[in-house]
């Protein structure tokens, strides 16, 4: 089966976090630019970000909407979170703290 490129993120935790969701609804997903970011110095760095990769299959726009959706699903249920080492509030589809990058504590 082929796979086609459907978004990219700035960071690895966010790229895993669309897959999770994608799967989470049912749509497989994979992510791609693993360990691309900072390697290579003389590419535009958004080319280095952590891609999502969809089944070729997919409707693009249509997945697209549909992990919006499930991402806004979860941020209404989920509450933010305080992180422990500098107190920052972080949306709650972050596992780590944006700020200082500390892992979140399970309640
Ligand atoms: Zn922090």
């Amino acid at each position: 089966m082929g796979w086609k490129f459907l978004t990219r993120r700035s960071t690895l935790i966010e790229a895993q976090h669309c897959a999770n969701l994608l799967e989470s609804i049912g749509i497989r997903a994979q992510v791609r630019n693993r360990f691309l970011s900072g390697a290579l110095g003389e590419i535009p760095q958004v080319e280095a970000w952590p891609q999502v990769w969809i089944p070729e299959g997919r409707d693009t726009a249509e997945t697209l909407a549909a992990l919006e959706a499930a991402a806004q699903d979860l941020s209404d249920r989920a509450p933010h979170w305080a992180c422990e080492s500098c107190g920052e509030w972080i949306e709650p589809q972050f596992a780590a703290c944006w700020q200082c990058g500390a892992p979140r504590r399970a309640p």
